[in-house]
């Protein structure tokens, strides 16, 4: 039995947690031999118990009441953008409301005497369209020829995270290898772009364009700070009965000249043998649609988000290489993401 006090402690923290993330503990735990389960949680209490905050400092007067002046001044400022903008629609509402006849749209021709005679005046019926205060992203276009994706489940997992967890996780099931349990991957050559925020932007866009085909899209992450490892991005994958597991990287590679698609596929697990061709035809079809090449479709058990996720149709799929500066650019385009959407759409539905 666990010690009273770290189990209290241990029931505090998972209380706090999100439910998908308390039954990813779990399921951690129920994983380990009875043995070690009173390790586990006393590292696991040592490592995340904090006691209850103190009350934040009291913010000084002078700040706030300059704060409030500022956000006053900004609502004053979009009231009046929008009243601008809406004028006519306003004026309009106002005298509807109090029972004045409506206000006419511009009229730049003479006036017109009343007596002029029994020709109706015939007024534009169309009101002019209001200028929304604040621009919204426009919605991703679908191809008018996408494919029909109605009933498929696709996760797809953005690859990396913000901060490294270095402890160690079991890399190949049934084996004693054990791998890190999150990085934050590469960095763009030139660019200077971080693999993990990289892999979430496309991510992001695929996932609306999936939607749009109609597939139930679920995302390992939407965020960059968090700490999910690779197993239980695989665990998502798996327990979510997902028909394709699409992992998004931008890898490094050691020789700066290395650039193109590549696609990495369980060695093990049900679609061992039809993986590779199929992996060759997503690379292909990605490499395509981005100008780049393919490197074709390799069966790796490097990596245990594919490890342990073999029963299921898992590729990893490395968009391009951010230590070859030509490739750095592409996938820094907005259009590439787009892209890359479009050939996973087809892809999965095919
Ligand atoms: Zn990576």
């Amino acid at each position: 039995m666990p010690n009273q006090d770290d189990l209290s402690k241990f029931k505090q923290i998972i209380a706090k947690l999100p439910e998908e993330k308390r039954k990813l503990l779990y399921k951690r735990l129920h994983s380990l031999p009875a043995s070690e389960r009173e390790a586990y949680i006393s590292e696991f209490v040592k490592k995340f118990y904090a006691p209850e905050k103190k009350e934040a400092p009291k913010k000084n007067p002078a700040q706030s009441i300059i704060l409030g002046f500022i956000v006053a001044l900004f609502v004053v400022g979009v009231l009046y953008f929008v009243y601008v903008f809406n004028k006519e629609t306003l004026d309009g509402k106002f005298n509807e409301a109090f029972g004045l006849p409506a206000t006419e749209p511009i009229d730049t021709s003479p006036v017109m005497s009343d007596i002029a005679g029994p020709e109706p005046r015939h007024f534009p019926t169309d009101t002019p369209t209001p200028v929304p205060a604040t621009p919204t992203p426009a919605p991703i276009k679908l191809k008018e020829d996408h494919p029909d994706l109605t009933g498929l489940v696709i996760v797809i997992d953005p690859g990396h995270q913000a901060e490294y967890d270095h402890e160690l996780e079991e890399a190949i099931p049934g084996t004693s290898a054990e791998k890190e349990r999150a990085t934050p991957g590469a960095v763009g050559v030139v660019s200077g772009a971080k693999e993990y925020e990289l892999t979430l932007h496309y991510a992001l866009i695929m996932k609306e364009y999936l939607e749009g085909c109609g597939a139930e899209v679920i995302l390992t992450r939407e965020d960059n700070d968090v700490n999910i490892s690779n197993f239980e991005r695989a665990l998502i994958a798996v327990d979510n009965n997902a028909d394709f597991f699409i992992r998004l990287h931008a890898d490094s590679a050691p020789d700066s000249d290395i650039s193109g698609v590549k696609v990495y596929v369980p060695s093990t697990g049900k679609f061992k043998s039809s993986a590779p061709s199929d992996g060759e035809d997503l690379a292909e079809k990605v490499a395509e649609a981005i100008g780049s090449t393919s490197l074709g479709a390799v069966q790796s058990n490097m990596y245990t988000g594919l490890n342990h996720a073999d029963t299921i149709k898992s590729y990893q799929l490395v968009i391009g290489y951010l230590s070859n500066s030509a490739d750095d650019a592409l996938l820094g385009k907005e259009e590439t993401a787009y892209n890359v959407a479009v050939a996973v759409s087809e892809f999965l539905g095919q």
